[in-house]
């Protein structure tokens, strides 16, 4: 397959999955997004009960099942309470790097389906007029969203339909730079549902299938910790593609597919990492095998929910993580030829 000649619509699915909010318990928008893209590629997807969605990829020899899985699901924020000064407090969904968020543009979701815009700032946001205004902490305790209406107390703001609970959605904010940086938020993990879906449709042009029955889930609660309980049933092996860890004495650059030996769940299956290093090395995929000091994912969910299924994880190496993140075109590439050897589909 021409991985090189996808790039376009790798871009272009990129824009598409991250133009919609999806924050954590508020995805059903961007399922929607993911399912029109894999169904006009020519994919036959399910929902699952609690909101993921599975593409059906009939394989060569339907004996053995394979479960691969990104999740679509992203950090995000929830109303909190309202302050006397119309001010909204929130509370993160997920974990969200707090002082990333300063200055961040956000939408915020009512319950009516509303959407009003705002701006997350420091409840000392003025350099002229508050004097811990360079040093009050940012966290939730003291950050909060200025509305863009005008609203100067509780009231004003429950007049405009806005509730505790209400979802908020800060900008992904996504560019391509001239030199093949992808810098956006949620590149964990919209960046390996993009690159899943350019898989499909490069499998789908190439007319090829996969070695195996394959079972694709794009989950909806990751960042908090059970999106991949319930993907799918008696898989014979379970690949997760999401983000790679960069920095400190890690060694997986942006530009590099990372191989995930270990998390803070424990180590992932023996034999599939091996043999995901062979494939690597055997095809000249640019990759790194590192352990994720501080990092969870839908394996670990799928573990604990008592699944008797051997996996491994894979994904882009992404710069400043739960902040405004960082990978590079190559980075998303070399993951996707990994996961294309993976399936043996060339
Ligand atoms: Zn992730």
């Amino acid at each position: 397959m021409n991985f090189e000649s996808c790039k376009n619509f790798l871009k272009d699915t990129v824009h598409s999955v991250m133009s919609v909010d999806s924050p954590t318990g508020f995805t059903r928008s961007a399922v929607d997004t993911a399912e029109k893209l894999v169904q006009e590629i020519g994919y036959p997807t399910r929902r699952t009960r609690k909101g993921n969605l599975v593409i059906t990829v009939e394989g060569r020899d339907e004996s053995k099942r394979v479960g691969l899985c990104a999740h679509l699901d992203t950090l995000g924020l929830v109303v909190r309470s309202i302050t006397a000064e119309g001010k909204l407090m929130f509370s993160p969904l997920g974990a969200p790097l707090l002082p990333s968020l300063e200055g961040e543009f956000c939408r915020i979701h009512t319950k009516s389906g509303k959407v009003y815009t705002g701006t997350i700032l420091s409840l000392s946001p003025a350099i002229h007029v508050f004097s811990d205004a360079p040093t009050r902490p940012r966290d939730a305790a003291n950050m909060a969203v200025t509305i863009d209406e005008p609203v100067y107390s509780k009231e004003d703001v429950l007049a405009l339909g806005i509730r505790p609970g209400d979802f908020i959605a800060y900008d992904p904010k996504t560019t391509f730079t001239e030199s093949g940086y992808l810098k956006s938020r949620f590149i964990d993990d919209k960046g390996s549902v993009s690159l899943l879906i350019t898989l499909l449709k490069l499998m789908k042009d190439a007319g090829v299938k996969p070695a195996y029955h394959t079972e694709i889930a794009f989950t909806v609660y990751e960042e908090v910790g059970h999106g991949g309980a319930a993907m799918f049933e008696n898989m014979d092996e379970l690949l997760v593609v999401d983000m790679g860890c960069v920095g400190d004495d890690l060694s997986c650059t942006e530009q590099q597919v990372s191989i995930c030996a270990k998390d803070s769940g424990g180590p992932y299956d023996y034999d599939m990492v091996s043999r995901l290093v062979r494939l690597a090395e055997e095809n000249g995929v640019d990759f790194a095998v590192d352990i994720y000091p501080r990092y969870s994912s839908d394996a670990g969910a799928y573990w604990g929910a008592g699944h008797d299924t051997p996996a491994a994880l894979i994904g882009p190496g992404v710069w400043g993580s739960h902040g405004m993140e960082r990978t590079h075109l190559d980075g998303l590439i070399n993951t996707m030829k990994l996961a294309a050897l993976y399936l043996d589909v060339r």
